[in-house]
């Protein structure tokens, strides 16, 4: 079993538990997951298993225990600190939003740019010259970076990232560029996503 397909089924679970919650729900059984989320009673127990979360076949599982255990296990009860580089549009569309990813623990802490005029140290999150990068990753333990340069700046930018030891790069340039055994790098191609989305939407209604 693809440890990734459980990491997904992981984020459902816990979409799903948090709802329950929500609505009142303390406890919940194994079959009652399933049902929800199309998947076999004894997957979700294998799955519980794997990762360590007790529940018993006649009471069932607590449901803040297991929300609480997913959260260790997807490291959200620790804050997960994220640099960007670059602050153009999409850049700046990216620290408006910062608060957007509260919920899952994140926090940009800090953005890059090469360019004098974008830098300001002043805004709630800081935007600093390039040569600050190195101290500032080092300083605050950062592991993880958004790209939202240029393309032409996009690969220099993310070798610059993976020499300060940054182990995970969301990349927002069009260039496609392979994860090492150090860093994985996550390309996002949007425009290639909508490509994609439009070409498999024609074939599903045979239209041009
Ligand atoms: P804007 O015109 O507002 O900058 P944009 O999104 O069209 O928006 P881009 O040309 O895509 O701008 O550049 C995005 C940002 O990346 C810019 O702020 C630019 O200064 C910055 N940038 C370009 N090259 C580098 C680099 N090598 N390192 C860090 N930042 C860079």
């Amino acid at each position: 079993m693809d440890n990734q397909d459980r990491i997904k089924r992981l984020l459902n679970y816990k979409t799903l538990l948090n709802q329950l919650q929500n609505l009142g729900f303390v406890k919940v059984f194994s079959d009652n997951i399933a049902d929800a989320l199309g998947v076999s009673a004894s997957l979700v127990r294998k799955d519980f298993a794997i990762f360590g979360i007790a529940g018993s076949q006649k009471g069932g599982y607590e449901i803040a225990s297991i929300v609480g255990k997913i959260n260790d296990i997807l490291g959200k009860n620790k804050e997960q600190k994220v640099v960007l580089v670059g602050v153009g549009r999409l850049g700046t569309a990216f620290l408006q939003f910062g608060k957007g990813f509260h919920n899952e623990g994140i926090k940009v802490v800090a953005a890059f740019d090469i360019n004098p005029e974008k830098v300001d140290e002043t805004k709630e999150i800081p935007v600093l010259p390039m040569a600050k990068l190195s101290e500032f990753v080092q300083e605050n333990e950062i592991k993880f970076a958004i790209v939202t340069v240029p393309e032409a700046a996009g690969r220099q930018t993310i070798e610059l990232l993976m020499s300060e030891n940054i182990r995970g790069i969301l990349n927002f340039t069009s260039l496609k560029i392979k994860s090492t055994d150090k860093t994985i790098i996550n390309n996002v191609d949007i425009e290639h996503e909508l490509a994609r989305l439009i070409y498999n939407v024609n074939q599903l209604y045979n239209e041009d």
